[in-house]
């Protein structure tokens, strides 16, 4: 048996000590478990990391590089055995959680249908390793992209791509808690913290771990993950589902705008606060409008983790901001284009003006940017016409392609969705676990359906966003006991996720 660790995180945050033990000691630990539990004939570790990672143990081989792409990946694996028999244990270092019974229950699955590929499903990210076998990988050196950097997915999105001629094993959860959406890593400080508050107590036992995540539900809210600033006010569209004209008499005039020392105090903070959060640009009106749009971009790319969401029209964009904008090499700026409609006089209802602009920005954008732009619809009423047709289209141009469901701000305007799509059983608002919302004169609204900005008394500017940040803690504790006050009562917005 071959374990391969891949270590994309800080050295300080897997020493930090959860409920006694770092994380480094906890994988070790778990290392040593599963070895007693499966005895391969034989064993070896590797660790593949991109820091520094001091006290492993001395018989583990550690090779230090570049985070990898998915060929990358392969490639190391392969380096790792040529024999066709060994069952490859992989997985990302910085899970504290490692269970060595998941792990033995995956390995002898895998052991008992001859398996090429056996991970586990509907358990929280980061209780798990994935299992390939040596004879599959050849095969996956083959699937594997040169371009993509190994995410949190793991294997599983090389697999994907050709997982019908691949034996596939899979160990399911008999409770589904991928709606808790957990990931039980430290490479962020908001899931470093999660970790730390759900060590104490964590069960060996992994039947044990749905009920302990559900029973300390409130310390699921850790940090703010998405900051959605509204840096103007002016709008270069008159949205027809947009709640926005009960905000402002006339969207389309011009109104105020955020100071680039105001923004950047809010960068400073959010990069304090919560390191690797994204900070969506613009929560209402138009990004593109604002004369230092791409000022703004660099700022947030000038914090060494923090990531960037640019969403626009795609209209309005003077020539030279925008080819600003498309010049940004980083990984971490994403870009998403409004558009509805690929049909001219859908757009012309929906949005108003500036089809032909917004469909050459957004084509110019996929070209560009290429994985870091995405398109997208509301689908509603007034959409669905049209709306397989923009699917078609663009999909054949670029797989980044959203449609979002009609958002009736918690009844606000009428309802113009399609279907109900909401969960059977009501659980506690992603949004208020993991955003937060600065309007253009700092003040802090519940979330993007509070359009009066009636329900907190904070204000970001001037080191106010922690304390607007916490602010939201005991209307999460309400959630947690099953309570709905206020606007949330009517909202159809609690299910849907930004990133
Ligand atoms: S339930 Fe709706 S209204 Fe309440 S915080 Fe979440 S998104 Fe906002």
């Amino acid at each position: 048996m071959e374990v391969c660790l891949y270590n994309v995180a800080p050295a300080a945050h897997l020493q930090r000590r959860l409920d006694g033990r770092s994380t480094i000691e906890r994988v070790a630990a778990w290392v040593g478990e599963l070895t007693a539990r499966v005895r391969p004939d034989d064993e070896a570790v590797t660790v593949y990391t991109t820091s520094d990672l001091p006290g492993l143990p001395e018989a583990w081989k550690v090779e230090r590089g570049d985070p990898l792409t998915q060929a990358g990946m392969i490639a190391l694996l392969a380096g790792l055995t040529s024999d066709a028999e060994t069952e490859i244990v992989f997985a990302f270092f910085d899970q504290p959680f490692l269970n060595a019974e998941l792990s033995e229950r995956l390995i002898a699955r895998h052991r008992r249908y001859r398996g090429e590929y056996t991970f586990a499903d509907g358990y929280p990210v980061g209780l798990a390793p994935e299992v390939v076998s040596g004879r599959a990988v050849s095969h996956l050196a083959s699937l594997a992209s040169e371009a993509e950097v190994l995410d949190r997915r793991g294997l599983f999105p090389v697999v994907q791509k050709d997982i019908n001629r691949l034996d596939v094993e899979t160990e399911l959860s008999a409770i589904d808690q991928r709606l808790m959406r957990l990931q039980l890593s430290v490479d962020t400080v908001a899931d470093l913290l999660l970790c730390e508050r759900l060590a104490p107590g964590a069960p060996a036992a992994i039947d044990g771990w749905a009920a302990h995540a559900e029973s300390h539900r409130e310390r699921h809210r850790t940090l703010p993950r998405f900051v959605s600033v509204q840096v103007i006010e002016q709008e270069v569209q008159r949205l027809a589902y947009s709640p926005y004209p009960q905000m402002r008499d006339d969207v389309l005039a011009p109104g105020r705008v955020m100071s680039c020392e105001q923004f950047e105090d809010l960068v400073g903070q959010t990069d304090a606060l919560s390191a690797e959060a994204v900070v969506h640009l613009s929560l209402w009106g138009e990004v593109a409008l604002h004369p230092r749009a791409v000022d703004f971009v660099r700022s947030v790319l000038a914090r060494p983790r923090l990531r960037v969401l640019v969403e626009t029209s795609g209209v309005g964009w003077p020539a030279a901001l925008r080819e600003e904008l498309f010049a940004i090499d980083s990984g971490r700026l994403t870009v998403i284009v409004g558009l509805d409609s690929n049909d001219p006089e859908l757009y012309a209802h929906v949005r108003g003006d500036g089809f032909a602009e917004a469909q050459d920005f957004a084509r110019t954008a996929v070209q560009r940017l290429g994985e870091r732009a995405w398109v997208q619809a509301v689908r509603s009423q007034l959409t669905e016409p049209a709306l397989d047709a923009f699917y078609r289209e663009w999909h054949e141009r670029t797989p980044n392609v959203i449609i979002v469901k009609h958002d009736h701000f918690c009844g606000r305007l009428s309802s113009l969705k399609i279907g109900d799509i909401s969960p059977l059983d009501r659980f506690p608002c992603w949004h208020l676990e993991r955003d937060l919302h600065v309007l253009v004169d700092g003040r802090v609204p519940l979330c993007r359906e509070d359009l009066d900005a009636a329900q907190t008394g904070v204000n970001a500017f001037a080191g106010g966003l922690s304390q607007a940040w916490e602010a939201g803690d005991s209307r999460f504790a309400e959630h947690v006991q099953g309570v709905w006050n206020g606007i949330c009562e009517q909202c159809d917005e609690y299910y849907t996720f930004n990133f």
